[in-house]
């Protein structure tokens, strides 16, 4: 398998460099140069088997033979060491809990590929890589988590100071060993664009040896196709209707990631592309119009993305045509005063959402009033990791895992810097 660059699709690169560099030099971003179809007989068989076994079958048509089977299979049992289940909530309307991994969000998933995959390569080749990401929350924590320990590899986040929630900045500012933290004094998009300025930057690209762990990495998006199937192997007993997922979305990796599952043969009906009012995707379905725009801080903070990176992918898989895009998906987007009612509305129904999973919820609902379906929300967060915003609204108190409650204890270590690439840049050199 083959990856191009969506803005050169004749330059191609292995799977290998592709997840080393993260980021082609001409600033596209990687897609495999075929998605390739899973035989009928994997799909017959898809509700009997595991969660590992699908995840095997899968990574081994992106991967091939970069990764011997047996090395991919064991990389895959490990990164999936926690259960995803699908939780019925109401008639026809499921959520599938992404949460359970060690940070408690989905980016688990995708940040635990594609360190293994990355600690695989390293030990083949004694290369020291840096990793540099921008994180609105979650995936500073899941890549730390992810990445904690690993040979060969450094990480770097970088995070915007004020906006992220304790929990988060918690799990990401406390590792120590290879994991290194900067608080920016700025915005999520101020840290997007310094970590796209450094992978520009050839001296201290080279130098460090950077390399992305943002969902822009196709080795974090491929593993979260995964759960697509998992969720569709588990549904297909119970119901008649066409299947649709609803999913909250930011840099619309999950999105992209459904979109690769469908495109190797899963009979999705259709997606729902859910945000808050950083509805630049939504906006775009209804004019054909993509206007990014700065974000806008909500209380699905880990959606507030106002130029949603993988748009480019998605924008290739759809062949540039919005009538192709809008055929597959629809858009709506939500304020921070709906997500709450949303909220209180699982509650009702004896369900704790996240401020996240309360908008795929309700991009699920409105798409069923037109609808006769079957449908899937992603729930990709775990409820405490937002806890200042769900238990005011909920009235209650949530109980804290023990697993977070070991982040909180400790101490925070984070290097402050303001958001001027020179500074930033000097900051790094000499970390
Ligand atoms: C990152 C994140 C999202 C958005 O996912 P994308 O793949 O960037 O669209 C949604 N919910 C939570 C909790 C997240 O951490």
């Amino acid at each position: 398998m083959q990856y191009f660059s969506t803005k050169n699709p004749s330059e191609k690169v292995s799977f290998q460099q592709a997840v080393r560099k993260g980021l082609p030099d001409d600033n596209g971003l990687y897609l495999p140069d075929q998605i390739p179809t899973l035989s009928e007989e994997f799909f017959q068989n898809l509700p009997n088997l595991s969660l590992g076994e699908i995840g095997w079958e899968v990574a081994k048509q992106f991967v091939e033979n970069e990764i011997p089977e047996d090395n991919l299979k064991a990389l895959v049992e490990d990164t999936l060491s926690f259960d995803i289940p699908l939780v019925e909530v109401e008639k026809d309307v499921y959520s599938l809990e992404l949460f359970h991994g060690p940070t408690l969000a989905f980016k688990d998933v995708g940040a635990r590929f594609m360190a293994r995959c990355l600690g695989y390569f390293n030990q083949q080749n004694n290369r020291q890589v840096t990793v540099l990401a921008a994180t609105s929350g979650d995936t500073g924590s899941a890549v730390a988590n992810g990445f904690l320990g690993v040979e060969g590899v450094e990480v770097v986040l970088l995070y915007p100071k004020g906006k992220v929630s304790p929990f988060q900045e918690k799990q990401m500012t406390t590792l120590g060993q290879n994991i290194k933290a900067f608080e920016i004094d700025g915005s999520f998009d101020d840290c997007q664009r310094l970590v796209k300025t450094a992978f520009l930057d050839r001296d201290l690209s080279e130098q460090l040896g950077l390399t992305s762990a943002n969902s822009i990495n196709v080795a974090r998006l491929i593993p979260q196709s995964f759960y697509y199937f998992y969720a569709y192997g588990q549904l297909i007993d119970k119901t008649d209707k066409p299947i649709v997922f609803s999913v909250p979305s930011g840099n619309f990796g999950n999105l992209t990631a459904g979109v690769f599952a469908q495109r190797m043969g899963l009979p999705i009906h259709h997606f729902v592309a859910a945000t808050n009012v950083n509805d630049i995707v939504p906006n775009y379905l209804l004019t054909g119009d993509f206007l990014p725009k700065p974000s806008v801080q909500t209380i699905s903070n880990a959606m507030d993305v106002g130029n949603p990176s993988n748009y480019a992918r998605l924008h290739y898989l759809f062949n540039g045509s919005r009538e192709e895009f809008a055929n597959d998906m629809t858009g709506y987007s939500y304020t921070d005063e709906e997500t709450k009612v949303a909220l209180q509305q699982l509650n009702g129904l004896d369900y704790t959402g996240d401020p996240h999973g309360a908008i795929g919820y309700l991009g699920l609902k409105a798409y069923q009033q037109n609808h006769e379906v079957t449908g899937v929300f992603l729930e990709t967060a775990h409820p405490i990791k937002f806890k200042e915003v769900v238990e005011p609204v909920l009235n209650t108190v949530l109980e804290v895992p023990a697993s977070l409650q070991a982040f909180l204890d400790k101490q925070k270590v984070a290097m402050e810097c303001g958001s001027e690439y020179e500074v930033f840049k000097e900051k790094l050199r000499n970390l």
